[in-house]
């Protein structure tokens, strides 16, 4: 039998990632060594003090039942208190923070919350790809935002005919930046909760990579802002700063409206998370943070290696003050997919095509992700220079 697909999954791209794992399966079967600086994936373990939380809650039987569709109790409040903590923001964990299945679940969810078929969404052009593609299952249309390098990566809201800001339900943004690695000041944020509540637009942030910055940088959080939390919800999640993206654990905060929507969406579709590992991300929340700043230094390093390695071969990048990608423009005679093709092919390094974060503007990129050992980075760029050699524009 041969069954035919709904619509909607038919208008969905087959995920970028699982693009590329087929080519890199293939090439290894080969015995080809192929390093992988395509997925931004933590390559170093959760640290032990979390991974003994989780292994003493796993011994608890009353965790080994259906937990709360929205959170554990404990574990909403542990993120208003990290909140409170870390950017001195007031949250009521019952009813602005819902617990969610790694964060890019309620990215991905929270369309169906706000889009009625038709409906425009502001999607940054380019994104992580769940933005759009949540958008689109949801039967809406994402309007795209062209991120530009001459400005700062931010969206230009000011450009966005005002046809389509009326129309428009949601925004989703995202600072740090993946995959730009650029950052937002204070005055954007301000700027784009004025836009919101002029159109009456739900601001989705996501802050994955707010504890991943260099160079003594620290990144606000969007609902340190005033009538934030009128306007917006932030999406955050423990992945990227306890190495945690296999474990499925983040969380949607702000908005209480749109937090009971979604709220009320997930128990409609899942249950919550294993409690042991809502424990356990209780702990890396509310613990001393140094196990992040070690690994901000080892980023740190990397991207200097990775970005002094480009530069010297003809590019001129400034060093990212944030998150873990390089996100570099391809020489001149080439696409994004083409550039990353011929490195793959003469380098056996795998980085990613920027045309797979954006329709428009991220074919003019490829994306280094950092997150491979210091020693297979520097090989890479190594292999790069070999193999490549020197680039113009
Ligand atoms: C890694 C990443 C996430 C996802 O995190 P999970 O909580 O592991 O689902 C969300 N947003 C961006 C931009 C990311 O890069």
């Amino acid at each position: 039998m041969k069954f035919e697909t709904a619509r909607r999954i038919e208008k969905l791209p087959v995920y970028l990632f699982a693009r590329l794992d087929k080519m890199i399966q293939e090439k290894r079967a080969r015995g080809v060594d192929v390093i992988n600086l395509g997925i931004g994936d933590p390559d170093l373990p959760t640290p032990d003090y979390i991974i003994d939380e989780l292994c003493r809650e796993a011994r608890n039987p009353q965790n080994h039942r259906y937990s709360s569709y929205f959170g554990m109790p404990a574990f909403r409040q542990a993120v208003a208190r990290w909140y409170n903590n870390r950017f001195g923001v007031e949250l009521d964990g019952k009813s602005e923070v819902v617990m969610l299945i790694g964060s890019k679940e309620g990215i991905g969810h929270i369309a169906w919350c706000y889009i009625n078929p038709g409906d425009i969404a502001l999607v940054p052009d380019p994104c992580y790809p769940v933005y759009g593609n949540g958008v689109i299952l949801a039967g809406g249309e994402p309007y795209w935002m062209p991120l530009k390098a001459e400005n700062g990566f931010l969206p230009d809201l000011g450009a966005i005919p005002t046809d389509v800001a009326k129309k428009a339900r949601m925004m989703f943004l995202c600072y740090p930046n993946n995959p730009t690695g650029a950052i937002a000041t204070g005055e954007f944020f301000k700027e784009a909760i004025a836009f919101a509540r002029e159109y009456e637009i739900l601001i989705c942030h996501d802050m994955a990579y707010c504890d991943i910055a260099y160079d003594g940088y620290r990144p606000p959080s969007f609902l340190q802002f005033p009538g934030a939390k009128e306007v917006g919800v932030e999406f955050g999640s423990a992945s990227k700063p306890y190495n945690m993206t296999g474990w499925r654990i983040g969380w949607c905060a702000g908005n209480p409206d749109a937090v009971e929507a979604l709220g009320r969406l997930k128990s409609n579709l899942d249950t919550g998370q294993f409690q042991a590992i809502q424990m356990a991300a209780v702990k890396a929340l509310l613990a001393d943070q140094s196990f992040t700043r070690k690994m901000c230094d080892i980023y740190k390093e990397r991207r200097d290696i990775c970005v002094d390695g480009l530069n010297a071969m003809g590019w001129n990048l400034e060093k990212p003050k944030a998150a873990f990608y390089v996100w570099a423009p391809v020489p001149a005679g080439y696409t994004s997919g083409s550039f990353a093709e011929m490195i793959f092919d003469k380098a056996d390094v795998v980085v990613t095509p920027g045309a797979g974060y954006g329709p428009v503007e991220g074919d003019g990129y490829i994306r280094i992700s950092l997150t491979v050992p210091t020693e297979r980075l520097r090989e890479a760029i190594e292999r790069i220079k070999n193999n490549v050699g020197r680039v113009t524009f």
